[in-house]
């Protein structure tokens, strides 16, 4: 079975000292025996300022939260100036690199093939990418959200062999989701999930299908969390605003 993922995006909040605060808070409040970190993974993605007094923090206490990056360069060295690699990135101790957030997508010229790169370049760095997908309203009107998002897939597995296809993570976040508010139906959580599932099942088959999490994000909090994880084909949440509330993002894990 799975191991369900919560996974909080902070986007670009927190310096370090707020993060250093909020993995020490976190730690603290999830300390006791009644929540297992075996049972349900968690992964904090600070800004790129904050990975190195995370990683501190972590190997120091011996802390179970995992950690990654929101997004990694697609070249591993060079002339890049300002880019981060994904060599970096794991030597920071790092498990994941969330690719093609809705945000990279739209503020960023981060199209498929760029994000295909950045797929092989978190795997070929012994991490595990964090693929995010999802429609817009305005494919959602039209009501062709799950061939979207499941195209978004299929455009980067396509160029992925079985093993590497393994160690994808998918995140379906429906961009009228994100920060808005409003919160997919687990039923429409689950549809996509499956769909997607489907495709990875036709393209590599049903081990490979079975192994791959798939994360729903937009809108996650306490209150839609347990209705969401009870969808047999979501394996966790990727949140937002939720994951800056160090309480509520505890109290989402201990439902999940
Ligand atoms: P919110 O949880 O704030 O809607 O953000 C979701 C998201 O974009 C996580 O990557």
């Amino acid at each position: 079975k799975r191991i369900p993922l919560v996974a909080g995006n902070w986007k670009m909040n927190f310096d370090h000292l707020e993060a250093t605060y909020f993995v020490q808070k976190l730690a603290w409040l999830l300390r006791d025996a009644h929540f297992d970190f075996r049972r349900v993974e968690v992964a904090l993605f600070p800004s790129f300022t904050s990975l190195r007094s995370v990683q501190v923090l972590v190997e120091a206490d011996k802390l179970k939260i995992n950690y990654g990056a929101q997004s990694v360069s697609v070249t591993n060295q060079g002339a890049f100036t300002g880019d981060i690699s994904a060599d970096m990135i794991a030597h920071l101790g790092c498990s994941y690199v969330i690719i093609g957030h809705s945000e990279r997508r739209k503020y960023h010229p981060e199209d498929d093939a760029n994000i295909v790169d950045q797929v092989r370049a978190v795997l070929a760095a012994g991490m595990q990418p964090i693929l995010c997908v999802g429609e817009s309203f305005e494919e959602r009107r039209q009501g062709i959200e799950l061939d979207f998002a499941v195209g978004q897939v299929h455009d980067v597995t396509r160029d992925l062999n079985e093993e590497e296809a393994a160690k994808l993570i998918i995140a379906y976040e429906p961009v009228w989701a994100i920060g808005t508010g409003m919160v997919a139906t687990p039923e429409s959580a689950q549809d996509a999930a499956q769909a997607i599932r489907a495709d990875m099942k036709a393209t590599f088959g049903a081990d490979v299908a079975d192994a791959v999490r798939i994360l729903y994000g937009g809108s996650v909090t306490s209150k839609n969390a347990v209705e969401l994880i009870e969808e047999p084909d979501v394996d966790g949440f990727l949140i937002g605003g939720a994951s800056l509330d160090a309480d509520e993002l505890a109290r989402i894990c201990r439902l999940t």
